[in-house]
């Protein structure tokens, strides 16, 4: 009796284990900083740029992609990322800390569908012909696979386009420069999304150039509209970090190449990937 009452205890925590494990292996969501102007593991180089990578229920999809294609494509192997699993590569705007990686990832994998907006200058177009790359011209807000939107153009100097990822906790909003402002962002994704909050906010909001006044005017606003997770990136500078960081205390996170946003069983964990040796299936 006692030997079948220690076979089921171990049975319960295996199978415990098992579903644990089942889980961690595939979250809702996971977005990886892939390039960043910090970086957060030592063995990943900091650029001036940004890039992240989004899994959500079975889609992989690139969002922007640095300055520099070798560093692009030695983080994506340092993290064991092949870049012929990403469905999607989304261009936020013009310019080449955001655009230039691309066209490398294309010619590692010629079946991804890159879009970039309509109105980037036709360089960038005759670039993308020289690959074999046709990409999509976004103009207004669409769905990118299952979930994920884009905002589609939103006016500024130059035009952009953000992601919002919806999620069983809210909305997961990455921006690029945040040259139309990022304020004028999230309103614009609220609006298209018909919604009043943003779980998590992560990207350059581009604050490097302003006051801290400015700074602190746009996180008032934020929390108005209910932005509850901040992870300042790329071009927010290190002043709007500290000033993110006092308003929103713990709900503040760094960015930096390798960091690594999980949501999981409705729990949302912000670390860093943790370098491995064995080769994985990513
Ligand atoms: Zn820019
Ligand atoms: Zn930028």
């Amino acid at each position: 009796m006692t030997f079948i009452r220690q076979l089921c205890a171990v049975t319960v925590v295996l199978f415990c284990f098992a579903v644990r494990h089942a889980h961690s292996e595939n979250p809702e969501l996971e977005v990886l900083v892939l390039f960043d102007n910090t970086s957060a593991r030592e063995d990943l180089r900091r650029s001036w740029g940004f890039s992240a990578l989004i899994d959500f229920r079975g889609h992989r999809v690139l969002f922007d992609a640095g300055s520099d294609p070798t560093l692009l494509l030695e983080h994506l192997e340092k993290m064991q990322i092949d870049p012929k699993s990403i469905d999607h590569a989304i261009i936020s705007h013009q310019h080449g800390d955001h655009l230039r990686g691309v066209y490398w990832v294309f010619e590692k994998n010629p079946k991804m569908t890159v879009h970039f907006l309509d109105n980037f200058p036709e360089e960038a177009f005759r670039r993308a012909a020289g690959v074999g790359m046709k990409p999509r011209r976004v103009k207004g807000p669409f769905e990118v696979v299952p979930g994920i939107y884009s905002t589609g153009i939103v006016d500024g100097k130059p035009p952009e386009q953000s992601l919002v990822i919806d999620t069983s906790l809210g909305l997961v909003m990455l921006v690029g420069c945040s040259h139309p402002g990022v304020v004028k962002l999230v309103e614009t994704a609220q609006s298209q999304r018909k919604t009043d909050s943003i779980h998590l906010l992560l990207g350059g909001f581009h604050m490097l150039r302003k006051q801290p006044n400015e700074i602190k005017a746009a996180i008032t606003q934020l929390k108005d509209l209910n932005v509850t997770n901040a992870v300042p990136a790329h071009c927010s500078g290190d002043l709007a970090k500290e000033l993110f960081q006092s308003a929103y205390g713990d709900k503040f996170n760094t960015a930096g190449a390798g960091r690594r946003i999980v949501l999981d069983e409705g729990k949302l964990v912000i670390s860093t990937l943790e370098a491995r040796n064995e080769p994985t299936d990513k």
